[in-house]
């Protein structure tokens, strides 16, 4: 209850002010109390001198009516002759008289004579009164008498002796002790104590009542309060030998108190109305203070939920209005701070693109918010631009995320309504919906033409810009955004290394790559184990009809696995960097090789696979120098076969060391021509000696009319560049004789002879027969 500002502060002010105004109202009530007291006690004091006087008038009175009686003559003969009819008679009449006081006569011996009431008889127990009356005349005494406070008078009765007394007992409560009530102005209460002090005492403080009952003269007279009462006690003087008797007047504080009852209420009808209007007024005042404090209160629990609500200061003083203005900018604060974040997480830095975090947030929604069953499958292209690393050495860092942005730009106008984001620095995700995979892949097909029909403008530039795509769609290759993401980029890694355009994501490579680190392990040890080794196949010279060269192939035999392919190994050692043990254990086994050609006469050319990656390694001339120089080979007798992507990447360095290269005097050769990219004016500028025609064209040469075409005009182009032309992949006869004639410069092939050890290459040379396989040119 009291966790509510507003009641803490009402009750805070009904406590203030009744800690104020309680404290004024004891103070008057007790001023007022101690007023009535000592009217009281004045008016007790004066009524008990009253009383005293009271008293004497009484006795007076009694005093005469008793002498008269003692002088009448026929009550005095009546007397002397003890005649107690006529004694007694003359009592009652009396009696009737003074109002019901008892009247008795006693006869000299001290006895009661007569009574008037006819209740006594024997001695009359008061001798001593008896005896001043003799002697002084009426007398009047306070005296118990029959255990009763009373006041007797006492009239000597003379005939001409002493034949009696008359005597007057009248209670004294029922005489002056009445006449005192009827007096006084306070309604007083007149009581008589016959037995000693005690009862008089009771309530009475006990120090004072110790002290009142050791010292029977200080018993004056004492006036004290009890039980709700102020009393004044009197001690009475009495006859010495009755017990002594006081007077208590008791007059109720109360009674005296009522007058003041209209004062007493306006007071608290004061208090009470001054408290209501006090609790409302703080109560008002406070809620109004709690109202904006509590809509803050509000707007801090909703901005907790992610509402940025703003709080309006409707009440509130000036203190309010500037902290819910002061609230509101940090909210708004806090809200674009957000929105900042926000957008930095889901957007590239680099092009203000979506990213990936964003991509798939959106595709999480589509799959989500997709109809289940048959209907549009959602899709996504990761689609990489071709020679990005050229293209950005070329136009500069800045320039390419600008590339991107247009490419992006390009992508959603194609097909506005799908999500474009960037996936990695050279590709592109773009998440779209399709009916079937024969439908995305067509989507695709068709960006990738609108791509290669107009450059895409740089500035100044106009840039060429091809896409490799990889697909994956949800369901049939990923359950979720993050699988489909994945997914797509693996199928662009598997176009990119199948050098097609564009490709699905294929389950079985990815299921092959799971398998790809143990199998690097694997190899790092087989390395050391000695379980390579390296094949020859023999390079045919076409023009002097004899085996001129051999190409070194790698070979792995694993223990378990038995012959693993290099396809296979390969380009896992790429990745990793063991390719640089690798090629550096492939150059000096070949130069070793080559020697041992060299002592049993066949001084063969040798040929080693070269890698991107060594070729981008600054030291890699240097080490090829130095390794001929050790086995103490010819330069010229090594070629050094390059696949033109491995010279495009990083091509600054590239250029660099195939510079050294050729500077060396070492033969470098152009492998797989025809499956990259490479322009003819980019070959131009390579410092190159020799261009080796893929075997995917060699291969169906003596059956397909364009492959037959596309050879011979590479052969031209070839020679045209001042280059010798090698073909590989010849299987056939009628393939040979072909290349002959089209006067290409050496051929190689499973026709001439199979990948196989030096010691069957070296086997097969010294045979009488050389190489039964000859070209026809060279046969007629
Ligand atoms: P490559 O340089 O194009 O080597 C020629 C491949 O074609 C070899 O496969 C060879 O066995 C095969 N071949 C030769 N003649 C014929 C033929 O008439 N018909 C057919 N169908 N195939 C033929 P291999 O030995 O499996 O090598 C595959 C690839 O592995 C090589 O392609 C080369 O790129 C790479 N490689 C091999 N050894 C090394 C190496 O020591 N270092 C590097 N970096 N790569 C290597
Ligand atoms: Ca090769
Ligand atoms: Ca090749």
């Amino acid at each position: 209850m009291f966790r509510r500002l507003s009641t803490r502060i009402s009750t805070l002010y009904t406590v203030l002010f009744l800690a104020v105004f309680a404290p004024a109202v004891l103070l008057v009530y007790l001023v007022i109390l101690g007023e009535v007291k000592t009217t009281i006690r004045d008016e007790l004091a004066a009524n008990g001198g009253v009383f005293d006087r009271l008293l004497d008038a009484r006795a007076d009175q009694l005093k005469q009516s008793a002498d008269v009686l003692s002088r009448d003559f026929g009550f005095r003969e009546a007397l002397a002759t003890r005649d107690r009819a006529t004694v007694e008679s003359a009592l009652m009449n009396l009696t009737g008289r003074i109002g019901g006081t008892r009247a008795l006569v006693v006869g000299p011996d001290g006895d009661v004579i007569a009574d008037a009431s006819g209740v006594s008889d024997g001695g009359f127990p008061y001798p001593d009164i008896l005896r001043d009356a003799e002697d002084t005349g009426a007398t009047a005494e306070v005296a118990v008498l029959d255990g009763v406070p009373q006041l007797i008078v006492a009239s000597p009765v003379f005939a001409p002796t002493l034949q009696g007394w008359t005597v007057f007992a009248e209670p004294l409560a029922d005489g002056a002790a009445r006449e005192l009530a009827g007096l006084a102005p306070i309604a007083l209460r007149a009581q008589f104590q016959a037995d000693g002090m005690a009862g008089v005492m009771h309530g009475i403080p006990n120090s004072r009542a110790l002290r009142l009952l050791n010292d029977r003269t200080a018993l004056a007279e004492f006036v004290g309060e009890r039980g709700g009462e102020l009393v004044l006690i009197k001690s009475l003087d009495v006859s010495d030998s009755s017990p002594p008797v006081t007077l208590s007047l008791n007059y109720p504080i109360a009674a005296s108190l009522a007058r003041y009852r209209h004062l007493a209420a306006a007071v608290i009808g004061f208090a009470l109305a001054g408290m209501g209007a006090l609790m409302t007024g703080s109560w008002l005042l406070s809620a109004g203070v709690t109202r904006p404090i509590r809509a803050l209160a509000d707007a801090v629990a909703r901005i907790q939920a992610g509402d940025y609500v703003q709080v309006e200061a409707k009440g509130g003083g000036e203190e309010v209005r500037g902290l819910a203005d002061g609230f509101n900018a940090m909210v708004e604060g806090i809200n674009s701070r957000e929105r900042r974040i926000t957008h930095l997480a889901l957007h590239d830095p680099d092009t203000g693109l979506a990213n990936r975090a964003a991509l798939q947030r959106h595709l999480t929604d589509m799959i989500e918010g997709a109809a289940p069953g048959p209907g549009e499958r959602i899709y996504l292209a990761a689609a990489g631009v071709d020679r990005f690393a050229t293209i950005r050495a070329a136009i500069g860092h800045g320039q390419a995320g600008v590339l991107m942005r247009e490419v992006a730009r390009k992508l959603e106008g194609l097909r506005p309504g799908d999500f474009v984001a960037r996936l990695s620095s050279s590709a592109l995700g773009v998440a779209f919906r399709a009916p079937d995979a024969a439908a995305a892949a067509a989507i695709v097909a068709q960006a990738r033409t609108a791509f290669e029909r107009d450059p895409i403008a740089i500035g100044s530039n106009a840039v060429d810009i091809h896409l490799t795509v990889g697909l994956a769609g949800c369901p049939e290759h990923a359950e979720n955004a993050l699988q489909l993401v994945e997914r797509a980029q693996i199928a662009l890694d598997q176009a990119r290394a199948a050098t097609a355009g564009a490709a699905s994501f294929d389950p079985e490579s990815e299921r092959a790559t799971a398998g790809n680190l143990a199998l690097l392990s694997e190899l790092r040890r087989g390395l050391e184990l000695g379980e390579v080794a390296l094949a020859h196949q023999p390079k045919l010279d076409l023009r002097k009809g004899e085996v001129t060269g051999v190409e070194c192939l790698l070979r792995w035999i694993h223990p378990v696995r038995g012959p693993v392919a290099p396809d296979a190994f390969i380009p896992l050692a790429e990745e990793t960097g063991l390719i640089g043990a690798l090629t550096e254990w492939v150059l000096a086994r070949a130069l070793d090789d080559q020697r041992r050609y060299a002592k049993a006469g066949h001084d063969l050319r040798i040929a080693v696979n070269i890698s991107a990656r060594s070729l981008a390694n600054p030291g890699f001339a240097d080490l090829v120098a130095s390794l001929l120089r050790s086995r103490n080979v010819e330069p010229e007798r090594l070629t050094l076969e390059i696949t033109e992507t491995a010279a495009m990447e990083r091509p600054d360095v590239a250029f660099a060391t195939l510079e050294k290269l050729q500077r060396l005097g070492v033969i470098l050769s152009i492998d797989d021509y025809g499956t990259g990219l490479s322009s003819l004016a980019y070959l131009k500028r390579l410092p190159v000696h020799e261009l080796k025609i893929d075997k995917s064209f060699v291969l169906n040469l003596s059956k397909d009319k364009n492959d037959a075409v596309l050879v011979r005009s590479t052969i031209d182009l070839g020679h045209n560049l001042g280059l010798k032309v090698v073909a590989e992949g010849v299987e056939d006869q009628a393939s040979l004789e072909l290349l002959a004639l089209f006067g290409c410069d050496y051929a190689q092939g499973f026709h001439i002879g199979r990948p196989t050890t030096q010691d069957a290459v070296i086997k097969s040379l010294a045979s009488p027969e050389p190489m039964r396989l000859r070209p026809r040119r060279a046969a007629s």
